[in-house]
Formats: structure tokens, C-alpha cells, sequence
């Protein structure tokens, strides 16, 4: 009989972890490793601070899978996604939670594009598929793949972030 090899196990990759691999390395890995954070910290649910950088979801909103979509609406035949923010800031990080959502729906064979909505600063970012963006997409979940297999997580590098994360204590207490 021949030898049945099982797949090599792929851990799932969500759309916070794409969310804080481009705000913080180490955040990834603490996050993946659930290592608790600060119990006093304001931002200590990591996934009501993640969803605080997004408006409140309203009836318009699609599910699938682990990925919530704010807004979905169809222009001249196509498929628009939108991702609503309160501010461009993590503009970076929110392009790549989009574009995996983009990419997401593309494996399931459905064509879309998305846009990211910054009511506040009264902008709008159209964000597409392109194999560009792709191959940097798949490289950042490959990446956030070998940081969860590090036996310890990255060093800690002080950015702005720092100041609101729930793991400022973990990664800087011994500067008081
Ligand atoms: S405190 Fe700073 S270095 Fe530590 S996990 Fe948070 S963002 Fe990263």
C-alpha cells in the first residue's frame, strides 16, 4: 500500500495577525502564543482594541469564515468591499487585513475590490489585487507563519504603538 503523507499542518493566519504583523513583530508572536497581557491595561482585550480601530459594524456587513467585512456593495457589476477606520494611521496594516480579505474571496472564485474608508479625514483608498500585492501578502503570511514556530518572540522595539499596546508593561517594565 502505498505511504499516505499527511499535509504539513499550516497554522490559520487571521486578519489580526495581517493586522499586527505590520505594526509589530513581537505583538504577532505574543498574540499567536496567547501570552496574557496586562490584566490593568485599558487595550487588554486585544480583539475589542483591534475592532475599535474600526467603526461599529452595521447591517451591511458580510461573514464568512473568520473575516467580517463592514460594508459590501455592488458598482457596475462588481463586488466592493470596504473596511471602515476611524483614522489612516495603521493605514498600512489595514490595506494588508483588506487585501487578504480580497484575496480570501478570490480563492472561493469571487472578484472584488476593496476600499478602505476614513470618514473622519473624509478619505476613501481604493485597494486591489494585484499580483504584486499578492506575492507581498503571501510573504507576510509566510513570515507571520516562522515567527509563531520562534521558540522566543522578537525583541522589543520601541515605536509609537507601544504607548497603547496591552503588552507595554511586558516588553518595557523595567523602564518603569
Ligand atoms: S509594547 Fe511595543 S514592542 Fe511590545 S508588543 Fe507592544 S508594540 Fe510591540
Amino acid at each position: 500500500m502505498a505511504d499516505v503523507k499527511a499535509a504539513p499542518y499550516e497554522m490559520p493566519v487571521t486578519g489580526v495577525h495581517i493586522w499586527y504583523y505590520f505594526i509589530c513583530k513581537r505583538e504577532v508572536w505574543l498574540i499567536v502564543h496567547q501570552i496574557a497581557a496586562d490584566q490593568d491595561d485599558e487595550n487588554v482585550d486585544l480583539g475589542r482594541f483591534f475592532n475599535d480601530q474600526t467603526y461599529q459594524r452595521d447591517k451591511k456587513e458580510l461573514s464568512f469564515g473568520h473575516i467580517k467585512i463592514d460594508r459590501v456593495r455592488e458598482e457596475r457589476g462588481e463586488l466592493v468591499i470596504g473596511e471602515v477606520k476611524k483614522s489612516s494611521r495603521f493605514k498600512e496594516s489595514a490595506r494588508y487585513q483588506l487585501l487578504y480579505y480580497l484575496d480570501t474571496l478570490r480563492q472561493m472564485g469571487i472578484t472584488a475590490r476593496g476600499e478602505l474608508l476614513f470618514p473622519k479625514e473624509r478619505r476613501k483608498e481604493i485597494v486591489e489585487w494585484t499580483p504584486e500585492a499578492k506575492t507581498k501578502l503571501d510573504k507576510a503570511i509566510a513570515d507571520i507563519r516562522k515567527i509563531a514556530r520562534f521558540p522566543v518572540p522578537p525583541p522589543p522595539k520601541k515605536i509609537p504603538f507601544c504607548q497603547k499596546c496591552a503588552y507595554r508593561e511586558y516588553c518595557w517594565a523595567e523602564e518603569g
